[in-house]
Parts: structure tokens; C-alpha cells; sequence
């Protein structure tokens, strides 16, 4: 079987409209499907549709922006329903932050000399109510600023470059207790992603575990094979639940094309054991 927890449309920073990525996925084989698009939920119910019309098995998502020990971590809600009071009033405090950030960041472009970007990167947002760096980094592209995406986030948009502007995002706990409250699992996307020592992955896991989180994303177009293995040996430490995700954003990028990446080891628990 093939199942897909983590992808990303228009209603975040992905580039295909909801139901196009439904069609994507299961033209690519997939059996199971979420659409998790970053502090927001607002594509579910089109994608739900896309799906029940394709046969296309499908969990609806979201992928929350926290902040733990310093540094973003994002948590996969999977299972949710969407339509949950705490989640909906949590997912639209970032969303509120996100757009105050959007002018931080602006406001550091301008003093490289780049004037204009918030209403630059306004031109690539498809929903107004998401902004994201990928949308200012669209911006800076096709205006010549840089080669590539990923010029963009090493010269002006990543961690301490220079209109970088760093975050406070909800803590862990917040985004747990929203996702248990909409009837989801949470789990940790791409762990292999973040910059920690090995003291505060274990303060991760060890908060995650006692906040009642479920799973952690083990396979993830974001790790290579190594870090494969190490967040299987940490499900299995922790007695985590497994996930699986190609993170898609865009076709074209073939490692992050839908139903891809290798399948989980086989003696970890799915976290989609019970939905399938
Ligand atoms: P944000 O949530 O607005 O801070 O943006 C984070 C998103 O930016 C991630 O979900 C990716 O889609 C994208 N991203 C982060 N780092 C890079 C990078 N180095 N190159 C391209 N995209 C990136
Ligand atoms: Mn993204
Ligand atoms: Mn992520
Ligand atoms: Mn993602």
C-alpha cells in the first residue's frame, strides 16, 4: 500500500490548487493520501471531494509551526476534523503572525535595496490568508534577485540570512493539545530537518512523548537513508507510531514527488493502521 501523510497546495506554499494534487497523487499510485498545508485547513474540504470522486483514500491534515528549544518544528496533525474551535483559533493566531513576520521580512529586503517584496510576494500568495517565506522567495526569483528557491533562502530568506526574521510560534504543548482536541494524532515532520544537539532531540521526544504525541515522521523526502534508520531506532525507543510523506510542493522536483519516498520499516507501527 501505498499511503502519503504530508503534501502541500496553493492554500500554503504548494503550487497546485487542492484538487490537483488529489489527481497528482493518485496518478502516481498512491492509495492514502493527506493534504497537510502549513497552519491551515481551508483546501481539506476541496481535496476531500477531489479524492472521493478519484477513489482515493484520504486523511485529512494540517502542518503546524511551533517553536521548541529556539528553532521551528512542525507537527503533523493527521486525522483531524478540521472544523475544531481551539485548532481554528489556533492555526489563525499564526496565520496572523506569519503576515506580521511577511513585513519584517520586507522591511530587511528593502535595507538590502529590494524595494517593493511585501507586495511583491502578495502577487504569488493564492490564499489570503497564508503568507509564507516560499512566497517571498517566488518573488525574489522572478525578479532576478536570485538564480533559484533555494538562492533565495541561502541569500536573503534562511536562518540568519540577512531578511531572516526570526520566530515565536506557539509552543509544542498548544499545538498537541489543538490537534488531540480536533480527534488527530500528532506527529513530528522530518525530524532528520532540525539543528539540534543530541541533548535537545532528547528533550524533543521526551516532551513530545509525555504531551501524548503519537508518531514521528520517519520516511520524509527530507532524510536520507541514515536518517531513515535513526528516527526508525527513536519510534521504536519511544514506542512512537511511523509516518510516511513526500512533503510535495511542486511537481517537477523528483524527490519530493507524491508516493516516492521508500516505504516504512516494516516492524514500526503506521500511525494509519486504524484509517486504512
Ligand atoms: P515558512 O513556514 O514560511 O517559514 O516557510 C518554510 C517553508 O519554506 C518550508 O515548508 C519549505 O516549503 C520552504 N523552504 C524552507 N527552506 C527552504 C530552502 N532552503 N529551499 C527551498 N524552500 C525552502
Ligand atoms: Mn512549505
Ligand atoms: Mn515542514
Ligand atoms: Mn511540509
Amino acid at each position: 500500500m501505498n499511503v502519503d501523510l504530508h503534501s502541500h497546495s496553493s492554500r500554503s506554499d504548494g503550487v497546485l490548487p487542492p484538487a490537483q494534487v488529489a489527481a497528482r497523487a493518485h496518478a502516481q499510485g498512491v492509495d492514502w493520501w493527506s493534504l497537510s498545508d502549513h497552519d491551515e485547513t481551508s483546501g481539506l474540504a476541496e481535496a476531500a471531494a477531489a479524492a472521493r470522486e478519484l477513489g482515493l483514500g484520504f486523511i485529512p491534515g494540517v502542518e503546524i509551526s511551533v517553536t521548541f528549544c529556539e528553532q521551528t518544528v512542525h507537527v503533523l496533525g493527521l486525522n483531524i476534523h478540521p472544523e475544531q474551535p481551539d485548532l481554528q483559533t489556533g492555526l489563525a493566531g499564526i496565520r496572523q503572525i506569519r503576515f506580521e513576520r511577511a513585513r519584517g521580512i520586507a522591511a530587511r529586503l528593502q535595507d538590502c535595496g529590494i524595494a517593493g517584496a511585501y507586495e511583491g510576494a502578495l502577487r504569488h500568495v493564492d490564499n489570503p490568508q497564508l503568507i509564507g517565506r516560499v512566497h517571498f522567495a517566488r518573488h525574489l526569483l522572478e525578479q532576478g534577485h536570485c538564480k533559484s528557491l533555494q538562492q533565495a533562502f541561502d541569500r536573503y530568506l534562511g536562518e540568519g540570512k540577512r531578511a531572516f526574521v526570526p520566530m515565536r510560534w506557539p509552543d509544542l504543548a498548544s499545538a498537541v493539545a489543538w490537534i488531540h482536541a480536533a480527534g488527530g494524532k500528532a506527529v513530528i515532520a522530518h525530524p532528520g530537518r532540525y539543528r539540534y544537539t543530541p541533548q535537545q532531540f532528547d528533550a524533543l521526544f521526551d516532551a513530545f512523548k509525555a504531551q501524548g504525541g503519537e508518531g514521528l515522521e520517519v520516511v520524509s523526502s527530507g532524510h536520507t537513508p541514515a536518517q531513515c534508520d535513526r528516527y526508525a531506532r527513536v519510534a521504536r525507543a519511544y514506542g512512537f507510531e511511523a509516518s510516511r510523506g513526500s512533503d510535495f510542493h511542486a511537481p517537477h522536483i523528483p524527490r519530493t514527488e507524491l508516493g516516492r519516498v521508500p516505504q516504512l520499516p516494516d516492524d514500526l507501527m503506521p500511525v494509519w493502521r486504524d484509517w486504512v
